[in-house]
């Protein structure tokens, strides 16, 4: 899957894989070699580097990258509330059970 490629308004192919992103043939580095991007954080200053130089980058690139950076960002902070909230003791657990049922109000 392609986040962009070798067209009339692109100079980058960008490339997701199993291990993160490639910029192949990077003209940055004299399209000789593609450049490993870890992650997309990486890949959206790559691309910025590419239009400092002039290369045509598709707005659609960074758009795709940027909103997949937040819906990542709302995953983790998803998984990341869960995990407190399953380390909190039993009885804590059961206070906010009850709190969301109705059953305790304030006093
Ligand atoms: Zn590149």
């Amino acid at each position: 899957m392609s986040y962009c490629r070798f067209a009339s308004d692109s100079d980058v192919f960008l490339l997701s894989t199993r291990d993160g992103i490639e910029c192949l043939e990077c003209r940055l580095e004299g399209g000789v070699t593609y450049r490993a991007l870890p992650t997309k954080h990486d890949a959206v200053l790559h691309l910025v580097e590419h239009l400092a130089v002039g290369h045509r980058v598709p707005v659609r690139a960074f758009d795709r990258l940027l909103t997949e950076i937040a819906t990542d960002a709302r995953a983790e902070v998803g998984r990341r509330l869960h995990d407190a909230l399953t380390l909190l003791n039993p009885d804590v657990q059961a206070g906010l059970e009850a709190m969301r049922r109705g059953d305790v109000t304030d006093a």
